[in-house]
């Protein structure tokens, strides 16, 4: 049986390209870049692979410069999004009947086509679209998603190997069916990662499903141009179906309809919490219990011991809290640092710190840029401006904003007396790490508040180098996070490597980059043939 199962060829990690000045992967990224500054595209929807212009407009602008359109967006109305969920319940037969190996083949392509020649195209679009450096757009759009395309087809493979039943015992044949959900997929997609926008439609049709994309208001280019990829590689019509529209009607007539089978959702947990009562208060029309799986918010933390490598400490603080402008649900957001070490590391954090260079990412000398709209500009300076005027903080770098141009933010570090103060507790979801110093005796007692400062539970990590202080904290911290780093920032999971995720409000933990993702996009159906069945429906026990 395992054998009759093709294998596709063994996932490896794609390279990072370093983009050093000369290089060829730097210079064809160059080009792109301007070729895409220049121009002004038309996004359409895209409903059983036909493109759909509505006329209902909004602009994409670049976040760094937030005069510079880069797109005119045609958003769904409410017909548009029916037709989409007709579209993917339409296709659900011939897709899911496909044998899984040819499924699989068009998210190869799809990895094949972004590793050459789509690479300079999705890593410049998602620069100019979210504001990321080189280096962190080759990390999410390049690598990341190649990266889940070529494990998830090696995860389905073991899943339809494992799921096999290993016992028949002559005269039957059992067997398992690994069908996917009855139903439509309703993908709901941040705009932080365009790795995680285009993994999300797409993890669940490689199990066979198919449904409707609703990408991120703030990432439609990038968005976009990755469902053309898909469609390049091969994606039948009406497998994925791509929504832009305004959220809450999208979601209101997805989350209502009687043939939802799932949501695959990555974004805040205010929005999901909504979805998931949304879909409780519809479940009397549903024709299932559709499957619920969603990676939200995080409040991520990093535990200096007081015997830890300092300078290591210092490039994880830094790493982990403002690259990409801390706009990563894995951003290191608090710190927990022991008072002797931070009397050793101040001066230089800050002066550090002072050196970071912020501005369009087109210069590649910056390493950080702008955040991701005026909302959030405004929610994030709304944090910096009540520390400032709190007694019990001390903003010791950054501080400053400025959006005349773009929605820029100094990497601002807040010193919070308070453990518990709100920049301690809430996601901000910007570059800002508050750091609250602790008695270099109250090792333990800090775990417990780092523990239960925050509702989330995402990422977090232990910086010590004695190996009981390590124990203690992964003991202490056991339900305080989904990843765990010792010694390392907080951020940067790799497929296949860290398998990503968070429970408590971060999320239902079924790990993107695994197969426990993918489990969750199967329904299977146990099948017994029986070859000797019974002609004498009485029981010999039944005889006196
Ligand atoms: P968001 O919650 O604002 O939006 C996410 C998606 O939900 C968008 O497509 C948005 O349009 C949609 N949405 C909003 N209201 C909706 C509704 N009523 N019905 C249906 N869809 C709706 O999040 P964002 O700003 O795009 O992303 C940032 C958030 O995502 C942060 O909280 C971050 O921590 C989280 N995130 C988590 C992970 C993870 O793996 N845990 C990864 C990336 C981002």
């Amino acid at each position: 049986m395992v054998n009759s199962i093709p294998h596709p060829p063994t996932p490896v990690n794609e390279p990072i390209l370093g983009y050093l000045p000369g290089s060829p992967e730097r210079i064809s990224l160059k080009e792109e870049l301007t070729r895409q500054s220049n121009e002004i595209i038309e996004i359409p929807c895209i409903i059983n692979g036909v493109e759909v212009y509505t006329d209902n407009v909004v602009e994409q602008v670049m976040p760094h410069n937030h005069n510079h359109v880069i797109a005119r967006v045609h958003l769904a109305g409410e017909n548009e999004v029916n037709d989409a969920i007709k579209a993917s319940l339409d296709a659900h037969d011939a897709w899911s009947s496909m044998p899984w190996e040819a499924r699989a083949a068009i998210f190869l392509k799809a990895s094949e086509l972004l590793s050459g020649e789509y690479r300079s195209k999705i890593n410049a679009s998602t620069m100019i679209n979210q504001s990321k450096t080189c280096h962190q757009a080759e990390i999410d759009s390049a690598c990341e998603l190649i990266d889940f395309w070529r494990f998830n087809v090696d995860y389905a493979r073991q899943i339809y190997e494992d799921l096999q039943p290993p016992v028949s015992p002559s005269s039957m044949w059992n067997s398992s069916e690994v069908r996917p959900l009855e139903g439509f997929i309703f993908s709901v997609t941040p705009f932080n990662f365009s790795s995680i926008a285009a993994n999300l439609p797409s993890s669940a049709a490689i199990m066979g499903n198919t449904g409707v994309w609703k990408p991120s208001r703030n990432s439609y280019l990038s968005n976009y141009y990755l469902m053309r990829l898909m469609m390049d590689a091969g994606l039948p019509d009406g497998v994925i179906n791509f929504i832009p529209g305004k959220a809450s009607m999208v979601g209101d007539i997805c989350l209502s309809h009687p043939m939802l089978a799932g949501i695959h959702f990555t974004g805040s947990t205010a929005v999901f919490r909504k979805m998931w009562k949304d879909v409780a208060d519809n479940l009397p029309s549903m024709r299932s219990y559709p499957r619920i799986v969603g990676e939200t918010g995080g409040k991520d933390f990093i535990v200096a011991h007081p015997n830890c490598d300092e300078k290591a400490l210092i490039v994880a603080l830094i790493r982990g809290a403002f690259e990409f402008q801390g706009q990563k649900c894995s951003a290191a957001s608090r710190a927990y640092i022991a008072k002797s070490v931070w009397d050793n590391i101040k001066e230089e954090y800050c002066s550090e710190v002072a050196k970071i260079t912020i501005g369009d990412p087109k210069d590649f000398s910056n390493f950080m840029s702008a955040v991701i709209d005026k909302k959030s500009f405004d929610n994030i300076t709304g944090y910096i401006d009540r520390a400032a005027k709190d007694s019990g903080c001390q903003i010791i770098t950054g501080g400053s904003y400025d959006d005349s141009k773009g929605y820029f933010i100094h990497p601002t570090t807040i010193v919070c007396s308070d453990a518990n103060y709100e920049s301690m507790s809430e996601e901000i979801f910007g570059p800002v790490l508050s750091i609250h110093v602790y008695p270099d005796k109250e090792f333990e007692q800090i775990l417990e508040t780092c523990d239960k400062t925050s509702e989330y539970a995402l990422t977090g990590s232990i910086f010590a180098a004695n190996r009981e202080d390590i124990e203690t904290a992964k003991k202490a911290l056991k339900y305080s996070c989904g990843n765990f780093y010792i010694n390392d920032k907080p951020t940067g999971a790799v497929v296949g490597q860290q398998p990503f995720g968070g429970a408590r409000g971060s999320g239902t933990n079924d790990k993107a980059g695994s197969p426990l993702n993918l489990l969750r996009w199967v329904s299977p159906r146990s099948i017994k043939e029986t070859f000797a069945p019974p002609h004498d429906w009485s029981y010999g026990f039944l005889n006196e």
